[in-house]
């Protein structure tokens, strides 16, 4: 039932990377590779000199220019000598968005392994030693977590909104107490509790089990609270086209309690409301005693 979507990465192979040189692999340049993604692209130039120091380049090299500024900062030392990148994503425009991965980088289809070298950065940044014998397998470790906890990006909520016919049902329909984990995008720290999602068929259901993956797929990315109940609601605004949704979230956010905000204790409850649970009509007063009781 997972539909794959299109992954941000962008794999260059071997052959891109040989015919971007070609251009510039000449026995009198002399080229200067800016460390250490531009070195290790200079090392495969056959024709062409190689210096370790840009002031006697005729040429600085790259292999990548992601926002421009590392080739800044060479603009500024040695605006006379010219500029390359094997790949510039700021004229690229189908790269724009895109994870770009090396062949020297990575053998692993998402780049995993540049991943770990930050997560390894992360923890010296924190004081750690990431050689310490119980770090050793972490960078991995958490990369793979990372995989699960934020599955949701590779999942089409579509897949997961299969209907059948309601038979005349017109009720609500809550699903209560579904476990929700997500990752705030605002320090990427946890925040997890319950969600309580409701709707009022016009004339299609769907299955209780696919309600809750529909909650997973939006809480597993990065987020907000409010976010994932819109995002919810509004799947099922789309698909169901029912007379109401609802998702009513009650989380607890470790970025406040870790990190000693007052109300250590709170729980956030966000709702979000469509169609006839909008207005303080009856049926949103059904659906709160329903949630309560
Ligand atoms: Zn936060």
């Amino acid at each position: 039932m997972k539909t794959e979507i299109e992954k941000p990465y962008y794999h260059i192979h071997w052959e891109e990377v040989f015919r971007a040189l070609l251009p510039i692999d000449k026995p009198d340049t002399v080229v200067y590779g800016i460390p250490k993604g531009g070195m290790i692209a200079a090392g495969f130039l056959k024709h062409a000199k190689i210096t370790h120091d840009p002031f006697y380049a005729t040429l600085i090299l790259d292999d990548i220019i992601d926002s421009g500024e590392t080739m800044e900062i060479y603009e500024k030392a040695y605006p006379n000598t010219p500029k390359y990148a094997l790949v510039n994503k700021t004229k690229e425009l189908a790269l724009k968005d895109k994870w770009v991965v090396f062949p020297w980088e990575s053998q692993h289809p998402k780049g995993e392994e540049t991943i770990q070298n930050n997560i390894t950065r992360l923890m010296q940044y924190i004081g750690e030693d990431p050689k310490r014998e119980g770090l050793l397998a972490t960078p991995d470790r958490v990369v793979r977590s990372y995989d699960e906890i934020f599955s949701g990006y590779f999942i089409d909520p579509a897949s997961l909104m299969t209907t059948f016919m309601a038979d005349g049902h017109d009720e609500i329909v809550l699903v209560k107490d579904i476990e929700m984990y997500s990752m705030c995008e605002h320090h990427m720290l946890p925040f997890f509790g319950k969600a309580h999602v409701a709707y009022i068929p016009n004339d299609k259901l769907i299955g209780v089990s696919k309600l809750a993956r529909l909650v997973d797929v939006f809480s597993r990315r990065l987020q907000i609270q409010e976010r994932i109940g819109d995002q919810v609601t509004s799947a099922i605004e789309q698909y169901l086209k029912p007379k109401a949704a609802a998702c009513v979230i009650e989380a607890t956010h470790m970025c406040m309690r870790m990190r000693g905000v007052a109300k250590q204790n709170s729980v956030m409850v966000t709702s979000s409301m469509k169609g006839a649970f909008m207005t303080k009509g009856p049926a949103r007063q059904e659906l709160m005693q329903l949630i309560k009781g």
